[in-house]
């Protein structure tokens, strides 16, 4: 096994009896020190887990965090490779939000981080039974009734963003919820045995509306939910003030990485866990070889999908094993399209588009501080495509005369070994209450912390809040 890891896990192992403090290269790493370290394992070096390790760092703990992977980031992973002129593409994780994300834009000033302006979601250009729309053409009451809006929406739509539509049927009931990890007792529990699209065709939307609205599958009362904590924290339903990291969005996780430096321990697979009185074990396979370390809390940062798959004893409760069990997450791929010029500003077009096509399903530009003409065109697709295919969607659909695209890559999440799954999607219906709020709750000795373990699954925002919360929470106890 090797010295680093062997030393590292000795800092964390109970049996050792005594806790060693390494020494810092980041004064700042404990500056809120506590009197009373204690010793927790984090399993998982996504954003997550490298900042739940970061934050009982800081507070003087002893932490170490087990990462499967031969990288740390998961599904925030910035790459250069195969691109020319130093570009890159940032294969998961896209974008944050100003208002919103507030942790996340803390870190960015914490670590000296540059936060770019990302217009990605600005002129952006629709494209509707095959004919592409602006934003200009769809605020036009003759083309949104011709489309088959209401005249009640088409009024709605000409006076408000189009990603606010859902806003039209969803505004009155927001203001009941004041607390925005509470969405039940206000007299909607009801809600959640119908989908958001019943209450949409029951309140008056249009076919056409209902279309362009996400209701399908989702109960009444957490679409709801959702749309008021987003109200609760000044956010709107789709924000157009995006920005990303300037280097590409694993500069965040890079720099937690660093400050934690050996105390992160790649290729280190969490395959069992046993639980005690006083602490935790995790059996891991380490470089091929069977290790394990002991500490008195563990934190789960691996995503629900995989983290049910790992055997845990005793056995967690079974209202608990059933969220693991139920929880469902989706998944997709990042393709990477890299051109010799802007091709589309020759057209008179926006890159910025919604594409529809069951292979792309968007578009847009990214890394564009990088100093060359060569630029990158970021798209959004279902996995199992290949990135030839997906450019062929493009040069399909594309509306202009001839694009300047000189190679295709991507990133198939849905294949990756130890990051299948995206983000977590809708709980079933009626059955909120089941998941809420235990799925973040802790079990004894084991929290959760993660983009699944908060009250809205926007990726990292729901992450940094999370193992901020654990953190907290460990720091306490
Ligand atoms: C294409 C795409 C676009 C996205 N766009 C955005 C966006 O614009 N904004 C946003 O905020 N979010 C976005 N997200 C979501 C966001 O990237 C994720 O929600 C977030 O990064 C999840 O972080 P996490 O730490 O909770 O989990 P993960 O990143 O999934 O990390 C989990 C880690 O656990 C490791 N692991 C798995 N199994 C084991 C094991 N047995 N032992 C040890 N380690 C294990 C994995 O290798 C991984 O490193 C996007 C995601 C994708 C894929």
């Amino acid at each position: 096994m090797a010295g680093i890891s062997a030393s590292l896990a000795d800092h964390v192992t109970a049996e050792s009896g005594k806790i060693e403090k390494s020494p810092d290269a980041f004064p700042e790493n404990r500056r809120n020190a506590s009197a009373k370290p204690k010793k927790i394992i984090v399993a998982g070096a996504g954003i997550a887990g490298l900042c739940c390790a970061y934050e009982l760092m800081k507070r003087g703990h002893e932490v170490i965090v087990l990462e499967a992977s031969g990288r740390h980031g998961g599904h925030v992973y910035t790459a250069h490779d195969g691109l020319s002129d130093g570009l890159y593409g940032d294969y998961g994780q896209e974008h944050i939000t100003k208002p919103g994300y507030d942790k996340y834009w803390g870190y960015i000033k914490e670590f000296g981080l540059e936060a770019l302006p990302y217009p990605r979601r600005k002129n952006l250009v629709r494209r509707i039974g095959g004919k592409f729309y602006t934003e200009a053409m769809l605020t036009d009451p003759a083309i949104l009734k011709n489309l088959g809006f209401n005249e009640k929406e088409a009024d709605y739509l000409s006076k408000h963003p189009w990603s606010d539509l859902e806003l039209l049927y969803k505004s009155p009931y927001l203001d009941r919820f004041t607390d925005e990890y509470q969405p039940f007792g206000l007299g909607y529990d009801e809600l959640d045995k119908i989908t958001m699209a019943d209450l949409f065709k029951k309140d008056g939307a249009s076919k056409t509306a209902m279309g362009f609205m996400s209701g399908e599958g989702v109960s009444a009362l957490a679409s709801l939910w959702g749309s008021a904590i987003l109200k609760l924290r000044g956010v709107p339903l789709s924000p157009t003030e995006l920005f990303r990291l300037k280097g590409g969005n694993q500069m965040l996780p890079n720099a937690f990485a660093k400050r934690l430096g050996e105390r992160v321990l790649l290729d280190t697979k969490v395959l069992s866990i046993v639980q005690g009185l006083s602490g935790v074990t995790v059996t891991c396979k380490q470089h091929d070889e069977e290790k394990v370390f002991s500490a008195e809390y563990l934190v789960n940062c691996i995503p629900l999908t995989t983290f049910r798959n790992i055997p845990i004893e005793p056995a967690l409760p079974a209202e608990k094993q059933y969220i693991f069990d139920n929880v469902t997450y989706d998944s997709y791929q990042r393709f990477v399209f890299q051109a010799s010029s802007k091709f589309w500003l020759k057209d008179g077009l926006s890159i910025n588009m919604e594409l529809n096509h069951p292979d792309l399903w968007e578009v847009w530009q990214s890394a564009d501080e990088v100093d060359t003409t060569r630029v990158i065109v970021l798209g959004t697709g279902a996995g199992g495509i290949s990135p030839q295919r997906a450019l062929a969607a493009f040069r399909e659909v594309y509306p202009g005369k001839r694009d300047t695209i000189e190679q295709a890559v991507s990133k198939d999440w849905t294949k990756d070994s130890y990051c299948p799954s995206c983000e977590r999607t809708a709980f079933p219906i009626g059955e909120f209450h089941k998941f809420w709020p235990l799925i973040m709750q802790p079990h004894g000795r084991i929290h959760f912390a993660g983009a699944y373990a908060d009250n809205l699954n926007w990726g990292t925002e729901a992450a940094t809040r999370s193992a901020n919360r654990v953190a907290a929470a460990i720091h306490e106890a």
